[in-house]
């Protein structure tokens, strides 16, 4: 299933996607705590702004480093273990939001990457069993100010800024995410295109890593991180990344005020 999250100008509700992206089904309540039941209402895609098909409830935890293209490109090493970092929930927008790149920084990046939404409250789940606790998958953009993380050192401003985690366009529950194209185009151009069969930890193991730190409540978001191409981005341009199987994130970027 493809479930969006979606206003037509009142409330946010959630809603099904038909196969062509062309028309939702609306649900009554919110799918991550109840069961998926239609109201019968539908409308055109077109016709409704898409939002963030989930807010995380507690944390999105990022993964640096998980392709070694990319870290061979970052002139680092991959990492002899998965390679965390949090986010707060304030980030995280939609579809189509703007991207607010503010004065702070003049080194923005894009990060292509799959995103994993977890559906249920967990600990310590083992590699094999990580499929039953995940919801679905989304598209991420792992915003980056590269030169805050420089000089930062921890790279919770860097990359944890209002409006630098956009996800979307919507949730997918059916689907194998070992090996998925993973792509980023700036203004039309192809900048990144991986698979996520080159990630050095698979989702099974991420899952694992990160629930023996931190026990995951559901709406919680894992980014697994970034093949090689990342690279600026700058106020006027527009970033569309697609993940197969899943869709196309589009998100323009703009300056503070
Ligand atoms: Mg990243």
């Amino acid at each position: 299933m493809r479930i969006c999250r979606f206003t037509a100008g009142d409330d946010p509700m959630f809603g099904l996607v038909d196969g062509a992206g062309e028309k939702l089904a609306e649900i009554s309540g919110d799918p991550l705590y109840t069961k998926i039941e239609l109201t019968g209402q539908t409308h055109p895609l077109e016709d409704v702004r898409l939002l963030a098909p989930v807010i995380p409830r507690s944390k999105v935890v990022g993964i640096g480093r998980n392709y070694a293209d990319h870290a061979a490109e970052m002139q680092g090493e991959v990492p002899a273990e998965p390679l965390m970092f949090l986010m707060p929930n304030t980030a995280v927008v939609g579809p189509g939001d703007p991207v607010v790149v503010p004065s702070v920084t003049t080194e923005v990046s894009y990060e292509a990457e799959l995103a994993v939404v977890i559906g249920r409250l967990c600990k310590d789940v083992a590699a094999t069993d990580a499929a039953s606790v995940v919801f679905g998958y989304t598209a991420a953009n792992d915003v980056t100010a590269r030169d805050l993380q420089r000089t930062d050192g921890q790279w919770a401003r860097a990359k944890g800024m209002d409006t630098f985690c956009p996800l979307g366009p919507w949730l997918e529950t059916d689907l194998d995410p070992s090996a998925l194209s993973v792509r980023c185009w700036v203004d039309g151009d192809l900048r990144q295109d991986g698979s996520t069969a080159d990630m050095v930890y698979g989702v099974g193991a991420l899952v694992e890593y990160v629930s023996r730190a931190f026990t995951l409540l559901p709406g919680d978001v894992i980014l697994t991180g970034t093949p090689a191409g990342v690279g600026p981005v700058v106020a006027g341009q527009r970033v569309e990344i697609d993940i197969e199987g899943i869709g196309t994130l589009s998100n323009p970027f703009v300056a503070a005020d």
